[in-house]
């Protein structure tokens, strides 16, 4: 059970949209003359994004998926991040494009980078839909990202809140009403 909430708007479907495609240009640039570009999402907040985003692209791509579990074990700076699924092809010689919905403290992406540039891609870049710096615990700057955004918990466009607002086309902010 949760504590009822509401949720307001903090980014709009419009500007979502603009936005990816912005960051698919710039994805085509970087990427400029793949063979054939392997876009990696971070299971499950980023299927929204990953979805929008491969459409926008004017590139060869395959999707693959990768799911990473992050847990606490009560100190905050001894977080461990496990991968729960890898992914179903190779990477050593590919371009490879990860992509998380949300950069927080760091330690996902930070963890899933070094688990995929350890199978020696030729080129690895990373990108984020939303970045909480004021929340970062690890050194860790994803290198495209969609909107910097405060502190605050955020729903929708894929991201969840105990399994559910996935389906939200904006992305809110909880607010506890109790
Ligand atoms: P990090 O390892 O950077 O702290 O964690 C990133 C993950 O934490 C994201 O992929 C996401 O699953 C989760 N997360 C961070 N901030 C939020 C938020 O505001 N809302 C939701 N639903 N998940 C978040």
């Amino acid at each position: 059970m949760t504590q009822p909430y509401v949720i307001d708007q903090m980014i709009s479907a419009k500007s979502i949209a603009a936005r990816v495609e912005a960051l698919a240009d710039e994805i085509e640039t970087t990427f400029a003359g793949t063979e054939k570009l392997l876009v990696v999402g971070l299971l499950r907040g980023s299927f929204v994004f990953i979805a929008d985003l491969v459409r926008e692209l004017d590139l060869p791509v395959e999707v693959d998926f990768i799911e990473a579990s992050s847990y606490g074990d009560g100190m905050e700076t001894s977080r461990e991040v496990r991968i729960l699924k890898d992914l179903r092809g190779t990477v050593e010689g590919r371009d490879v494009l990860i992509v998380e919905d949300i950069v927080d403290t760091g330690h996902t992406l930070a963890r899933v980078s070094e688990f995929v540039a350890a199978r020696k891609p030729a080129r690895l870049k990373t990108i984020a839909l939303l970045d909480k710096p004021a929340r970062r615990e690890v050194d860790f700057k994803a290198d495209m990202i969609g909107f910097e955004i405060p502190d605050a918990f955020v729903v929708g466009y894929g991201i969840d809140y105990a399994q559910r607002n996935r389906n939200l086309p904006y992305i809110g902010c909880v607010r506890f009403t109790s």
